[in-house]
C-alpha cells in the first residue's frame, strides 16, 4: 500500500492510464516546529526538480505537501484537521497528489491512510532523505509531466517567500532522552549532514535573495563532521558559513547547554555575521525536576553557562523554552522555576504546558497528575513575568540607534533579535537601516529613520 512505503521501495505498477500535468503546482504547508518548517522546503525542492513551481493558493494546487510536527499534541491536532478538510480539494481534481511527511507521519504511520483515503503517501521524518526517490518513483508512475515545465529546474525552494531570512537545516535526530520528549522516537539519532551540503543550500538561499539564515537542528551545537580531512564542530561550521559572500546574519536554534563551550563563544566574538542571540531551553528550574526530565544539568550548571556567556558577551540577548505541570511538579518545584527565570533574564520564554506524548518515558512512568487549572495558572504567571522581563528589556531598547534587517513588508529585525516596526526612509526587503527606537509595547519596537 502506498502508505507504507519507506525510503527507497519502489511503487508498484499501477495499470491507470498517466494524467497530462501542464506547469504542475505544489503547494506546502507545515504545521509547528521550525524544523518541520525546514524540512518543507527540501520536500518542495523533489517536486522543483521534477518541474513543478510553488503554488500560492491551495485551489490551483496540483500536489500538497503537509509537514507535520508531533512534539506537542496541538501542533499534530491542527494538522490532522487540516487533513481530514482536504478531503474535498481532492475530490475536486482526483489527479491531485497528498503527501502527508514529517514527524506525525512516523509517529501515526498507516493509520494516516486508513482515517483519510484520500491521502495519497505517508512520509515518515525518518525517511526524509529519501523523499526525492519516492516522489520521484510516484511521479513518473502517474503523470506525464508535460517538458516546458521541466525547463523550470533547477530552482531553490524558497519558503519564506517575500522574507530577507531562511533555514538551513544541519542535523537531523536527537541523542539525548529527555523523558517527556517524542523527537528521538519519530526523527532517531543525530545525524549530521556535510559542510559541503549546508555550504551549498546556503550559497543557494543567498543567491535567491536570502540575506539571513537560521542553522537548525534539535541540539544544533553537537553538530560535527569530517571536511578536508579534519572533524569540524559547531564553532568551525558558524566561522566557515561566516566567510559566505552575501549572508549578512547566521543564527541557529536550538542550541543545548551542553555544548555552550568556550569556542562557541570565540567563534560568536570573531565572526561578523553571528547575531548576539542565543535561545537556551531551560524547561525547569527545579533540580527535582530537571532529573526527571533527564536534562542531563541541574540549575547549578545551567547558570554557570548564563553566566560564562552574560560576561564573555555583554549584549548577548538570551531566551528560553519552560514546561510547566511536569508530573509531580509542586508548587515549590514552579517557584524554583519562577526565582530561575529573574535571574537568567531571558529577553522572552516559549512556555509549554506539559502533555503526555505516546511512548515517552514520562508518559509511561508517570502520572500526569497536575491538573489541567494549575498547570493553566501557572502558565499564566510564567507568561507574566515574562511579559514584564520582556518590557523592561525592550524599554530598555528606546534611545539606542540599532541595526534593523528588513525581513518582509511588514517588519524588520534587531541582530539581536527584536522585531522593529518604523517610520521614514525607503523600504525594501533585505536592506539592512540604521533605526533609531522611540518607542516599545511588549514585544514590538517602534523607530524612526
Ligand atoms: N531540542 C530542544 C527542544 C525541542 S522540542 C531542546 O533540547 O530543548 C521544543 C520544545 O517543546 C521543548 O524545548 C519543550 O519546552 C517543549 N516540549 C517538548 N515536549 C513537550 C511535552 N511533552 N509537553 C510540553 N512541552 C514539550
Ligand atoms: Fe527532545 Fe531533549 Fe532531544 Fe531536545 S534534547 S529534542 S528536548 S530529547
Amino acid at each position: 500500500m502506498r502508505g507504507e512505503f519507506k525510503t527507497g521501495m519502489k511503487a508498484p505498477p499501477t495499470h491507470a492510464p498517466k494524467v497530462l500535468l501542464k506547469k504542475p503546482k505544489i503547494h506546502v504547508v507545515s504545521f509547528g516546529c521550525q524544523m518541520s518548517f525546514a524540512d518543507s522546503s527540501e520536500m518542495a525542492q523533489s517536486f522543483l526538480n521534477k518541474g513543478f513551481s510553488s503554488g500560492e493558493s491551495l485551489d490551483l494546487a496540483d500536489a500538497v505537501v503537509i509537514s507535520t510536527c508531533t512534539v506537542r499534541q496541538h501542533a499534530e491536532d491542527r494538522a490532522i484537521s487540516f487533513i481530514g478538510r482536504l478531503r474535498s480539494w481532492k475530490k475536486q481534481k482526483p489527479h491531485r497528489l497528498l503527501v502527508v511527511a514529517g514527524c506525525a507521519a512516523e509517529r501515526l504511520g498507516p493509520k494516516i491512510k486508513e482515517r483519510f483515503p484520500h491521502v495519497d503517501l505517508v512520509i515518515g521524518a525518518k525517511s526524509i532523505e529519501g523523499f526525492s526517490k519516492i516522489i520521484e518513483d510516484i511521479l513518473s508512475e502517474k503523470y506525464d509531466l508535460a517538458a516546458e515545465s521541466a525547463a523550470d529546474f533547477p530552482q531553490t525552494p524558497r519558503l519564506s517567500q517575500g522574507s530577507a531570512c531562511d533555514f538551513v537545516t544541519i542535523m537531523r535526530g536527537c541523542n539525548y532522552s529527555c523523558s517527556y520528549c517524542i523527537v528521538p522516537s519519530v526523527r532517531g539519532r543525530e545525524k549530521y549532514r556535510t559542510v559541503e551540503t549546508i555550504m551549498e543550500e546556503t550559497k543557494a538561499k543567498i543567491a535567491s535573495g536570502v540575506k539571513e539564515i537560521t542553522l537548525l537542528g534539535q541540539t544544533v551545537n553537537s553538530y560535527q563532521s569530517e571536511y578536508q580531512d579534519k572533524t569540524v564542530k559547531f564553532p568551525d561550521l558558524l566561522r566557515i558559513l561566516d566567510r559566505i559572500e552575501g549572508l549578512k546574519r547566521l543564527r541557529f536554534m536550538s542550541p543545548h547547554p551542553h555544548y555552550v563551550t568556550k569556542e562557541m563563544v570565540s567563534a560568536f566574538k570573531d565572526c561578523p555575521t553571528v547575531c548576539h542571540y542565543l535561545h537556551l531551553p531551560l524547561q525547569s528550574g527545579s533540580n527535582r525536576v530537571l532529573k526527571m526530565m533527564r536534562r542531563n544539568y541541574t540549575r547549578e550548571l545551567f547558570m554557570d553557562k548564563v553566566r560564562m556567556l552574560k560576561s564573555e558577551l555583554p549584549h548577548l540577548v538570551l531566551s528560553t523554552d519552560a514546561i510547566v505541570g511536569f508530573p509531580t511538579e509542586t508548587e515549590a518545584d514552579f517557584d524554583e522555576t519562577l526565582s530561575f527565570i529573574k535571574e537568567f533574564q531571558p529577553a522572552w520564554i516559549y512556555s509549554f504546558k506539559y502533555s503526555p506524548r505516546p511512548g515517552t518515558l514520562s508518559s509511561m512512568e508517570l502520572p500526569d497528575d497536575v491538573p489541567s487549572p494549575v498547570k493553566e495558572e501557572r502558565l499564566a504567571r510564567l507568561n507574566d513575568l515574562a511579559r514584564e522581563i520582556g518590557r523592561a528589556t525592550l524599554k530598555g531598547k528606546v534611545g539606542q540607534t540599532v541595526e534593523v534587517l528588513e525581513e518582509n513588508e511588514n517588519f524588520g529585525r534587531t541582530r539581536d533579535g527584536f522585531k522593529v516596526k518604523w517610520k521614514g526612509g525607503d523600504k525594501s526587503i533585505g536592506e539592512v537601516h540604521s533605526v533609531k527606537i522611540v518607542d516599545a509595547s511588549d514585544f514590538l519596537l517602534i523607530g524612526e529613520k
